[in-house]
């Protein structure tokens, strides 16, 4: 058993931490506020390979691993969650074409995530009426000889107004058939028929762009389908499944900045002629957090390592989702505490962090479907 980075791993943690701490840290109150979405920044991300950290080199990607993945989501998510998430998306979406995708698929848009060419791109599964079910999903995908047309609603869209391709699920058959009839596309931005709707105006991860979309009679080739048709429903799973790692590391970047200004804030705040920090119940809280911080970060890596050497890893990413998810909730909570009524104004990051944390307890799949996808796997071994 091995708990040291490699020398790769190391890299990429540092080097955008260093990247964090001189170009996000300094902007992400602003980006907060102004709703203002991170396209320098991503670009700059680009630039270092972390639009693509575990994408193979000869599409553009930096090949450095899981591991490195997520050491570099917690280092993006410490200084601004809202990038965090858009390129948790992008990157996700760059791994799903690069997995499933043909030779030309794989050729003609990888590169571009990576590269930074496309600002984002967008995984468009959630539905109105289909959210923790995708499988009742309503878009539907016609055959129309050589192309497909597509029809219908899809809801919070991560990045729909700015990516330069969306990896698109929609029904190829009865809707009695439910998830044996999902096919999965590829659709440019800016194709004819697909509309952006309704920008979200969110409680937390405000910089991050957040959107409806409309597929009306949106007409693709079928070279876009891809994978097999009707097996679309199977490649979200899978997406979802590493996408979890990618979420659980951005709750833990946004706890570990909390607990390092709360620990700041408590060494610094005096009342009754002290610090606070030396209270012993502040001491305890602080204490709590860490715990609980470190516990989140080891079933994570844990996690990230087990896809990294190709072993099931789906139950050990929703434990670690559940867990870091939570946790990040209970050490931001904690640490607006302990910052007083600092904590509840705008003066000081906490009250960001606190916004920030909440969503990453219901996307990509909530506590609660984390419970089920966990139980199921408990419940079935052998
Ligand atoms: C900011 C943001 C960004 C997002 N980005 C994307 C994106 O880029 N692409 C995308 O496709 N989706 C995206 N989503 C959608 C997200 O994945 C869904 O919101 C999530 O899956 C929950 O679906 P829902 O909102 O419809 O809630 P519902 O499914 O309606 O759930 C409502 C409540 O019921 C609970 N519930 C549902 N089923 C069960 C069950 N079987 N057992 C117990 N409890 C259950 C849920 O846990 C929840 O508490 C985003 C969401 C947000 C908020």
């Amino acid at each position: 058993m091995d708990f040291e980075l490699s020398d790769t791993q190391a890299l990429v943690r540092d080097t955008t931490r260093d990247f964090v701490q001189k170009r996000l840290m300094p902007v992400a109150a602003e980006l907060d506020q102004k709703e203002r979405f991170p396209a320098a920044e991503l670009k700059a991300l680009a630039e270092l390979g972390l639009m693509g950290v575990n994408i193979p080199e000869e599409l553009g990607g930096a090949a450095a691993g899981v591991v490195a993945y997520s050491l570099a989501m917690t280092e993006v998510a410490r200084g601004c969650a809202s990038t965090a998430v858009t390129m948790a998306v992008t990157n996700m979406v760059g791994e799903v074409i690069a997995a499933f995708g043909s030779e030309e698929q794989r050729s003609k848009y990888v590169p571009k995530l990576t590269s930074g060419e496309y600002v984002a791109g967008s995984f468009a599964l959630s539905e109105p009426e289909a959210g923790s079910d995708p499988g009742s999903m309503r878009t539907t995908a016609r055959r129309d000889g050589d192309s497909f047309v597509l029809d219908g609603p899809k809801q919070w869209i991560t990045s729909g107004a700015y990516a330069g391709v969306f990896v698109v699920w929609a029904r190829t058959g009865e809707q009695s058939a439910g998830t044996r009839a999902i096919s999965c596309f590829l659709v440019e931005g800016g194709t004819a028929g697909l509309r952006i709707g309704k920008h979200e105006d969110k409680m937390g991860i405000r910089a991050s762009n957040t959107v409806a979309l409309s597929f009306e009679n949106v007409r693709i080739p079928a070279s876009a389908l891809l994978g097999e048709l009707n097996g679309g429903f199977k490649i979200a799973m899978m997406a979802l499944d590493g996408g979890r790692i990618g979420i659980a590391s951005q709750a833990i970047g946004i706890a570990t900045a909390a607990l390092e200004e709360a620990t700041a804030y408590a060494k610094d705040r005096r009342q009754f002629g002290r610090p606070i920090g030396d209270f012993q119940g502040i001491q305890w809280q602080l204490a709590d957090c860490k715990t609980e911080l470190e516990a989140a970060r080891v079933l994570v890596l844990r996690a990230a390592w087990l896809k990294e050497n190709g072993r099931p890893f789906a139950k050990e990413a929703a434990m670690a989702k559940l867990y870091a998810s939570e946790a990040s909730n209970r050490i931001v909570d904690r640490c607006l505490q302990v910052h007083g009524g600092y904590g509840y104004v705008k003066e000081f990051p906490i009250e960001r962090h606190y916004r920030d944390a909440r969503v990453t307890r219901i996307y990509e799949g909530t506590s609660e479907v984390q419970r089920v996808v966990i139980a199921r796997q408990v419940t079935s071994a052998k």
